[in-house]
């Protein structure tokens, strides 16, 4: 058989230091998932279920390359964060064995049209058109596991032209990453190859062209990203 058009190339990252690069299959962002963020954007911080949007593989930017500004939009914010690559799945995965599936880590931007995501939220409407355009996802090159372990704690931050505006530490995620792989895996089957982003820090804010983004959490690769 043949495929009736070229078919499109599967998305991919970097991974630091190697010629091997590693295939996206999806990519899952959670919600609120930092107690000084989910005041900043009027929410409460109470410990609540957590929730989940999905990018398309093919949003995301690599290798620092830039991030357009997007149309449509007059309020494009940063969300800087620890995105989570699945090397393997499954269903109801046990919060004990949750971290055996992740492969590595990288350091992404959960790019949001924020003002298309406030209509879609007012409207109870989805929020792919505040999500889920192109390039809304710049990420770094990932590090293995295998390199690193599985951060839990230390700094995530975003400078933006120099300046640090959004910063935080991984321990204050209010669901953990282990947490969250077992919660996704109760609604889907995971796959290798998926992709968690895991929320943001307090400090979001708008981007516009010209501006440098530099991400970083420690242990990993940073992210550089210029809004072009
Ligand atoms: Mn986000």
């Amino acid at each position: 058989m043949e495929y009736a058009i070229k078919p499109p190339t599967r998305p991919w990252l970097p991974i630091r230091g190697s010629d091997a690069i590693f295939p996206i299959h999806r990519i899952y962002c959670v919600g609120r998932n930092y107690a000084a963020h989910t005041i900043e954007m009027g929410g409460d911080p109470d410990r609540e279920e957590p929730f989940f949007f999905q990018k398309n593989p093919d949003n995301l930017v690599t290798k620092g390359a830039d991030f357009p500004y997007p149309a449509r939009s007059e309020d494009v914010h940063h969300e800087i964060e620890m995105a989570v690559a699945l090397g393997s799945g499954g269903r109801d995965i046990p919060v004990d064995q949750a971290l055996d599936c992740v492969w590595g880590y990288g350091v992404a931007l959960d790019m949001t049209r924020r003002d298309l995501q406030a209509q879609c939220k007012k409207a109870g409407r989805p929020w792919e058109i505040g999500k889920a355009f192109e390039q809304s996802a710049p990420c770094s090159d990932l590090v293995p596991a295998a390199e690193i372990g599985h951060p839990s704690d230390g700094a995530i931050w975003l400078k933006v032209n120099g300046e640090t505006l959004q910063e935080g530490d991984l321990n204050h995620m209010i669901w953990k990453v282990p947490e969250m792989i077992t919660y996704l895996s109760g609604l889907f089957e995971l796959a290798p190859g998926d992709l968690i982003l895991s929320g943001t820090p307090a400090g979001v804010g708008p981007v516009k062209r010209g501006d440098e983004l530099h991400g970083h959490v420690d242990g990993l690769h940073d992210l550089h990203c210029r809004v072009a």
